[in-house]
This record gives structure tokens, C-alpha cells and sequence, in this order.
């Protein structure tokens, strides 16, 4: 069994938004310091990586799909997919049964439209982070939590629904679950906070 498990996000969304990118740069950077790999599959023909991605030697960016990447039987019973809609939670245990742990590249909505369902449907075994729906980013940093470090979920600190203050007057919740970080903060990646603030003073702006 390969001590080195295989982050695979498949990429399910027509574009790849500064979100995405934001996120996807997060998880690149955790998993070249923990020893992972980081496949981005399902990128669509002609796909150009991100500035923000390229330089980490354990990153793969490929345009096939998690189904024809584990067509294998035998390997594609080793991929864990983590899906919100699952019977069973993620638990330390299940480092032995996986080698790859799969996620859907889709950005969290709210009210959630279940879009996990599309690698649901393929047919691989699924675990629960919980019940509460988290950013892509997150669901990938608890993974390897209970994983590698062999958290149980509910030993992970959370913070959920945090509420994002700009100035005296502005602030946002995020409708999600995060880790909380060392600071006391939800553990984001990189200029997200600035991304979110933009995107708050473009929907002001838009009202005038
Ligand atoms: N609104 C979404 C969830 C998107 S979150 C939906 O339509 O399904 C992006 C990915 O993070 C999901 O595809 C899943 O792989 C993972 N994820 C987020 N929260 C999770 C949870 N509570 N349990 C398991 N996986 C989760």
C-alpha cells in the first residue's frame, strides 16, 4: 500500500474561476509540503495552468476523467470519494482502504444543488466529512487531517459560517465550514479574503 496518498480533485465546472484558482493554489501548496500528489483531472482541451499552480513538482494537471484514470477494478476500489450525501463518515481507519481520496471541483453553493452526485453516479465507494458542507479547500485539509495526522472528525476545530468583517459597516458569512487555524481564524487560502471583498464592493457598486 503506498504510504503517499493521491489528492484528486475533478474539475466539474465549465471555467476555472479566480475561486477555484485561489483554492486549488491552497490545496497545491499543502500537499508539496505534506509529501502528497495533487491531480486536477477532467481539465478541459487546451487548458492553461494557472501561474499560481505551476512550480509544485507534485502537482498534475490532466485532461482525463477519474473514470478513465482508475478504470481498473482493483483500483478504483482504493479511491475514496467524499461526498456530503454519504452513509458513512471519513474515520483514521480508512487510511488503510484508500490510496486516492477524490472531491468534486465545484464551488460550494448555498442552498447545496448535490453536484457531487455527477462522481457519485461513477460508481465509488464514499465517505462524510460531517454534516455541514465545506469549501473545496477544506474538504481536501480535513481529509488529510483524519488521514494523515488521524484526527477523528470530530476532534478537528471548526469554525462554521464565519463571519467576514471588510470595515465598521460591511461584512459577509461565508455559508460554509472551515478549520480554525492557530490564530483562531478559518484556516483560507491565500488572497481570498481580498477576492470576496472585491466581489462585495463590485455587487455594491452594481446597486448604483
Ligand atoms: N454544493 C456542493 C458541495 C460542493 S463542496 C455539491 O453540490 O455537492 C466541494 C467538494 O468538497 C464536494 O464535491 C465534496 O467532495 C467535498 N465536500 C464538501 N463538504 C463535504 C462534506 N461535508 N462531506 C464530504 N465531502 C464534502
Amino acid at each position: 500500500m503506498p504510504e503517499r496518498k493521491t489528492y484528486v480533485v475533478e474539475h466539474l465546472d465549465a471555467e476555472l474561476g479566480p475561486w477555484s484558482e485561489l483554492e486549488y493554489a491552497a490545496i497545491a501548496e499543502e500537499t508539496q509540503r505534506t509529501r502528497g500528489t495533487f491531480m486536477l483531472s477532467s481539465l478541459p482541451h487546451g487548458f492553461k495552468v494557472p501561474y499560481r499552480l505551476t512550480g509544485y513538482p507534485s502537482f498534475i494537471a490532466e485532461g482525463r476523467s477519474v473514470e478513465e484514470i482508475y478504470k481498473d477494478e482493483e483500483e478504483k476500489e482504493r479511491v475514496c470519494l467524499l461526498d456530503p450525501q454519504a452513509d458513512k463518515d471519513l474515520s483514521p481507519d480508512d487510511k488503510r482502504d484508500f490510496d486516492v481520496f477524490l472531491f468534486g471541483g465545484i464551488l460550494g453553493d448555498d442552498p447545496p444543488r448535490d453536484r457531487t452526485s455527477e462522481l457519485r453516479k461513477k460508481g465509488f465507494q464514499g465517505r462524510r466529512l460531517g454534516p455541514v458542507q465545506m469549501t473545496t479547500d477544506t474538504a481536501v485539509r480535513v481529509t488529510r487531517m483524519v488521514i494523515e495526522e488521524q484526527f477523528t472528525l470530530n476532534k478537528i476545530p471548526y469554525i462554521d459560517y464565519p463571519e467576514l468583517k471588510f470595515n465598521d459597516h460591511e461584512s459577509t458569512e461565508m455559508p460554509f465550514r472551515y478549520v480554525k487555524g492557530k490564530d483562531g481564524k478559518p484556516i483560507m487560502p491565500q488572497g481570498m479574503i481580498d477576492l470576496i471583498k472585491k466581489d462585495a464592493d463590485k455587487s455594491i457598486n452594481d446597486l448604483f
